[in-house]
């Protein structure tokens, strides 16, 4: 296993990291959890030490499986992260001291250990949702890392590249996870780099797409081109390779997919974002016809953020429905597709020659 330091700390973190969103679907429901927990502890035995898990993940079971496999493991052998969300935190409308403390008391209960040590402000999909959840509960989180019971505050978001630099620049959170993969690597650039420049820790979710580049390994077998890695392997790798970040989270249901991420950074070579950016083009003919989030097109005159709508019209293209990948991922709704003017200017703009109005229009319904 391949070790990077946690931003410019001394932390060392395994290139790949366990994402515990994957447990066994029917294992988690037949109550299996000790099975289920065999799976972390595999990957643990092999170097694994960054473990990355959540309240409601599989079905809500996801911090306590995890907790059995860490609780037989010396505490100082890994790391353990989790997350407090704003709707949790709503109670009653106000995210309030009392909610936050219990839902970390709980989490700390389920892994079974003293401390956490990434505590993530979560799942942040815009600006204004961050400014809500920071001024509410910023000072909650460092009240706890005072008493020991955090070791690093950070931050989980899917806004895009500029808006990460905002909250980067503004704030000091020692890291931050962010979905990030071969699909949708140009439109957080800015984000990573300005993270890197601080020297935040940087934690990526969602490295294979949500499945989306598995299920469609031909359309990405570029990734894999000249080297015996199969197709999810190569784009763990590529993730993995970026210098800047930290930790490749991937979710692990099989120990045979632990193996598999374990061979994805065997003998890794790191090379900064922006040599990466450069090596892939739009690489294979086979993603020519998708949006590579490069944002040249986004000047729309009627505002619409085009590059949002352009990477949820992606999963279309890739079998898949644009719907959810606009619900969880941007914060703009079908409707706003339909104000389009047809203006042309955007598809002059695009450096995919991308048809952007018929694309809204179909969003638009
Ligand atoms: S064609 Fe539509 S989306 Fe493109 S710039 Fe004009 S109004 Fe905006
Ligand atoms: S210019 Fe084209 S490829 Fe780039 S973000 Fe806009 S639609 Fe996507």
């Amino acid at each position: 296993m391949i070790y990077k330091n946690y931003g410019n700390t001394d932390m060392k973190v395994s290139a790949i990291g366990f994402g515990a969103m994957r447990y066994d679907d029917s294992d988690v429901r037949a109550g299996n959890y000790e099975k289920c927990a065999e799976v972390a502890l595999y990957a643990h035995q092999q170097g694994i030490n960054y473990f990355d898990t959540a309240p409601h993940y599989c079905m809500d079971k996801s911090e306590a499986i995890t907790g059995i496999a860490l609780k037989q493991l010396p505490r100082e052998s890994f790391f353990v992260s989790t997350k407090a969300n704003f709707g949790t935190l709503l109670g009653d409308g106000k995210p309030t001291k009392d909610n936050f403390r219990r839902r970390l008391e709980t989490s700390l209960t389920r892994l079974g250990t003293d401390y956490i040590d990434f505590y993530h402000l979560w799942c942040i999909k815009n600006l204004d949702e961050f400014g809500k959840l920071y001024e509410q509960t910023y000072a909650f989180y460092e009240e706890a890392m005072k008493e020991g019971l955090i070791r690093n505050i950070v931050f989980s978001s899917h806004m895009p590249g500029e808006q990460l630099e905002t909250v980067i620049n503004a704030h000091n959170f020692r890291g931050m996870l962010i979905g990030y993969n071969a699909l949708n690597y140009r439109f957080r650039q800015s984000g990573i780099a300005a993270a890197y420049e601080k020297g935040m820790g940087i934690v990526v979710m969602n490295p294979l797409g949500g499945g989306l580049i598995a299920r469609n390994a031909d359309r990405f077998a570029y990734l894999s081109a000249g080297s015996e890695l199969t197709v999810p392997q190569a784009a763990l790798r590529f993730v993995a390779s970026h210098r800047e970040i930290s930790v490749t989270l991937a979710g692990f249901t099989t120990k045979a997919q632990v193996d598999d991420g374990i061979i994805a950074v065997r003998d890794l070579v790191e090379k900064p974002a922006a040599v990466i950016c450069d090596e892939q083009p739009s690489t294979g003919e086979s993603i020519n016809d998708m949006c590579t989030g490069c944002g040249y097109c986004d000047s729309c005159p009627v505002g619409i953020q085009i590059p949002k709508f352009m990477d949820a019209y992606n999963m279309v293209l890739l079998g898949d429905s644009f719907q959810n990948r606009l619900a969880w991922h941007w914060d703009v709704t079908a409707d706003e597709a339909g104000e389009c003017t047809g203006c042309g200017h955007c598809e002059g703009l695009c450096t995919q020659h991308l048809p952007i109005k018929e694309r809204l229009a179909h969003i638009a319904g």
